[in-house]
């Protein structure tokens, strides 16, 4: 809702529909969350790559990259955490409605959040995928040696350790990367875009 009264909106005359005809597939978000170090960028990028190989458009938007451009301005509380997924449930409706395979990964720990972007793209054109890794892995993996920054206390509200993560109650896919390979985790997810086009 905009803060100014005076700001209505402008109709084009290309439908969402038009847009994916001309694409040959419907437009999908795909909402990666899960711990830091649980998988969601790698397996996102795993299957951006499948969905562009066989002819899909698609365009991955990422936590980390996002928050060194459009939210750059953004903490880690939760009100800041809140904004950061607001803004992108926004642009990653905008794709969706462009007609591309728009594929999110942020840790998003907040049910709440995670509904709005769930209402922003329609829950015809939503896919939650948690990425699920017990902390002791995620610790294990640290990729980018967060945990081990977090337990000196050196990041504050970091989740898992000082800020809380609320687990998806029914998400359409649960991934355990404790178990399943990058590849495996992938092809389950590419399956399920494919299913959604019909
Ligand atoms: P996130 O985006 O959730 O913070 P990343 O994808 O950045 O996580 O990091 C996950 C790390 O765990 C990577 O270094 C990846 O290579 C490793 N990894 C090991 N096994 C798996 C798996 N089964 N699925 C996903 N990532 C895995």
């Amino acid at each position: 809702m905009s803060k100014d009264k005076n700001i209505t909106w402008h109709e084009g005359k290309i439908t969402y529909s038009d847009r994916c005809k001309n694409l040959n597939q419907k437009g999908l978000v795909v909402w990666f969350t899960g711990l830091s170090g649980s998988g969601k960028s790698t397996i996102a990028v795993e299957v951006e790559k499948i969905l562009i190989q066989k002819g899909y458009a698609a365009f991955r938007l990422d936590g980390d990259n996002v928050r060194h451009g459009l939210n750059s301005d953004l903490g880690f509380t939760e009100q800041e955490r809140n904004e950061n997924i607001r803004r992108i449930s926004e642009v990653a409706a905008l794709f969706k409605n462009s007609g591309i395979i728009t594929l999110v990964s942020f840790i998003s720990p907040y049910k709440e959040m995670r509904k709005f972007a769930r209402e922003k793209a329609g829950d015809n054109h939503f896919i939650e995928v948690y990425v699920k890794a017990s902390l002791k892995t995620c610790e294990k993996r640290d990729p980018k040696d967060l945990y081990k920054m977090a337990k000196k206390g050196e990041i504050d509200n970091f989740t898992g350790i000082s800020a809380p993560y609320e687990k998806p109650e029914n998400p359409e896919i649960i991934l355990d990367t404790d178990e399943l390979s990058v590849d495996e985790a992938a092809e389950i997810v590419f399956k399920e875009i494919v299913k959604k086009q019909n």
